[in-house]
């Protein structure tokens, strides 16, 4: 197994809750995950003495679910604070807990009660058997049909395309060592393919079943304009993972077929026209061949931009922070309970 899970003054596990209007479900979700990491033979998979943070991720929340959060810091010091300026989406609120959380082991849940805190602990016992990154699998999905069979497309699609062998690749739940954690750079609604970027950068990748309960408060945050955005963001997962670092070959390919094509077509028209004495100028066949050379030069332009880009790792900002409670990262000293910074 990969590295030492201890860390002098980190915590154990890090969970991470992203959370966009979900103030009715939090007293219990937090209930719920306290009691679940209370359990002593999940806290028997770490090395003593167990410890862990709890960041939640309020992504933009308008129904007070920050402020909520602020009175429950007075009591846990281990809950930490992120709160967006806006909504920002799933994924950067997502992002705001990887690059902020210090645990040597993540685990993420929603925070609609849809997922059962009470899966972590086997989530966990699988990822210590010798994985990177364990998903739950919501098997029995209590959701409405306008949410279950896209999702059904959605994950068949993506198990054809890449070859990975999972049932969901979009649960809440999932357990990740840190170094998948740190390797992710999502943007878009990319969260949805993180098992799939884990997976093709070498990662051990796998999923258990895990209890998934109706939505009790609220409603879902993803309607099914989602499918759209959600196919450009395959293929962009597509492009990066497997042509980020040269471009060239992508567009270089499909700049070679557009003009061997191209030049194809005009050779035939020239031929016919020097031979057969064709007029050529009336011809669309003459105008297809010419298309496909200009595209065959925009191809070949989009590829050189794309290696130069590749050389540019300067990183877009994804969203920007209104405020933080008890979050150690940000703080010049050390923070008691409850502290309020503001940040950036
Ligand atoms: N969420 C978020 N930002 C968003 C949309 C959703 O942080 O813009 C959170 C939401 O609060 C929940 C989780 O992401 O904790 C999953 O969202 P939801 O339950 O609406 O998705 P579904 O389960 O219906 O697919
Ligand atoms: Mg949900």
């Amino acid at each position: 197994m990969s590295a030492p899970l201890f860390v002098p003054g980190k915590p154990r596990l890090s969970v991470i809750v992203p959370l966009f209007n979900e103030r009715e479900s939090l007293p219990t979700l937090i209930e719920e995950i306290y009691e679940a990491l209370a359990d002593k033979e999940l806290r028997q998979l770490f090395p003593e003495p167990f410890s862990f943070e709890l960041l939640m991720i309020d992504d933009g929340s308008t129904d007070g679910s920050a402020g909520l959060l602020r009175d429950e810091i007075e009591r846990r010091p281990e809950i930490r604070l992120i709160s967006f300026q806006k909504n920002f989406g799933k994924t950067a609120a997502l992002m705001a807990g990887f690059r902020e959380c210090s645990g040597e082991v993540v685990v993420t849940i929603d925070a609609d009660l849809q997922d059962d805190p009470l899966a972590i602990k086997p989530l966990l016992a699988r990822l210590f058997s010798g994985y990177d990154l364990v998903g739950g699998w919501k098997k029995n999905r209590c959701d409405p049909f306008s949410k279950t069979v896209p999702s059904k497309i959605f994950n068949t699609v993506t198990r054809t395309f890449t070859g990975i062998s999972l049932h969901d690749f979009n649960c809440g739940l999932k357990a990740y060592r840190r170094e998948v954690v740190d390797l992710l750079d999502l943007h878009g609604e990319m969260h949805r393919y993180i098992p799939v970027l884990a997976h093709w950068n070498g990662f051990r990748v796998t999923e258990i079943p895990v209890q998934h309960r109706p939505r009790k408060f609220g409603e879902t945050k993803f309607g099914p304009g989602r499918i759209f955005p959600g196919l450009f963001d395959f293929l962009t997962v597509l492009f990066i993972t497997r042509y980020l670092r040269k471009p060239m070959h992508f567009f270089g390919m499909l700049s070679l077929a557009g003009f061997l094509a191209g030049f194809g077509i005009s050779l035939y028209v020239t031929v016919e026209k020097i031979v057969f004495d064709q007029a050529a100028g009336n011809r669309p066949i003459l105008f297809l061949g010419i298309l496909l050379i200009i595209l065959a030069v925009q191809f070949f332009s989009i590829g050189l931009l794309g290696e130069m880009l590749t050389r540019d790792t300067s990183r877009t900002q994804l969203y920007t922070i209104r405020e933080t409670v008890n979050l150690r990262k940000h703080a010049e000293a050390p923070l008691t309970p409850g502290h309020h910074q503001k940040d950036q």
